[in-house]
């Protein structure tokens, strides 16, 4: 491994809620560093304090990155390693460093991942939806009229899309969603992933859009949205339809069953008839 490696840039990342996730290389990078760059030095101290890390740390955050990287690019040529860590997870992934690794690069300089918890990943883990292909859309823009011209554009997307929303926000980029893409369309919204009140919730964006309008609760804390892509809710409503037909099979004729089956699940009735 050879954590205090001269000279080298390491990108480590950190938990997303709990602590049990920072690993044990993790610590040792960061014990063995010259220099922690951090996104908020106030916010990773008491993080870094319990593991026994008293490595010195520089701020290093989207608004200061430029005038930061120079600095730091001198130390790592000065045989000095630095880790880079954000507020939680993984570094670059929505997160400042981009500019620093790029520059590592650039410079000829090392650059070493520490993996572990990343939000994206840990939600397309447990979302139950397509995860051999997935695009990671990161956070849509904050302004509604641009966030409905993106969402425009990703409607037709086939790949599943994993979203990063503010608490704040997470109730209009759920209608939002909806309108744009289908209520039908199959879709999770996880909620406080690793943490003491961790949800899922599901199936499908209409239901979603309704709970979270409905239930403040579930507008609290940090959330990730996993969608399936464009082409998936058809299997959706295919799996719903096949289900409703069984249970009315029970009572009604093929045909009258497969018409209702159709009616209640969207699913094609020719689909369904003698399924
Ligand atoms: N770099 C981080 C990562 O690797 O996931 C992401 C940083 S981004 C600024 C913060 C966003 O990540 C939050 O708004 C939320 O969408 C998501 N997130 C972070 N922690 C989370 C958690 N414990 N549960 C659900 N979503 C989380």
């Amino acid at each position: 491994m050879n954590a205090g490696k001269r000279g080298s840039l390491w990108v480590v990342a950190t938990p997303i809620g709990n602590l049990g996730d920072l690993s044990p290389r993790a610590v040792q990078v960061l014990r063995e560093a010259g220099m922690i760059a951090a996104e908020d030095t106030r916010h990773s101290r008491p993080l870094l304090q319990h593991f026994g890390v008293a490595t010195p740390l520089t701020a290093l955050h989207e608004h200061n990155e430029r005038a930061v990287v120079e600095s730091l690019i001198e130390r790592l040529r000065g045989g000095e390693s630095v880790a880079l860590i954000s507020d939680a997870g993984t570094p670059l992934v929505s997160d400042p460093g981009f500019r620093l690794v790029r520059a590592a690069r650039e410079a000829g300089i090392e650059v070493s991942p520490v993996p572990g918890a990343c939000a994206a990943i840990a939600a397309l883990s447990v979302a139950g939806l397509p995860s051999d292909r997935f695009v990671f859309e990161g956070f849509l823009p904050a302004r509604e009229a641009s966030r409905r011209v993106r969402l425009r554009e990703l409607a037709n997307e086939p790949r599943t899309l994993v979203i990063y929303e503010s608490s704040h926000r997470i109730a209009e980029c759920c209608t939002d969603l909806r309108d744009a893409f289908g209520a039908q369309r199959e879709a999770r919204l996880l909620r406080e992933l690793t943490k003491v009140h961790e949800t899922c919730l599901g199936m499908t964006l209409g239901e979603i859009a309704g709970r979270v309008e409905a239930d403040p609760k579930q507008r609290l804390g940090e959330c990730v949205l996993v969608v399936a892509g464009h082409g998936e809710e058809v299997d959706a409503k295919l799996a719903e339809g096949r289900r409703v037909y069984a249970l009315l099979r029970a009572e009604l004729a093929p045909a009258q069953a497969a018409k209702l089956a159709a009616a209640i699940s969207g699913a094609p009735r020719k689909a369904l008839y003698g399924a």
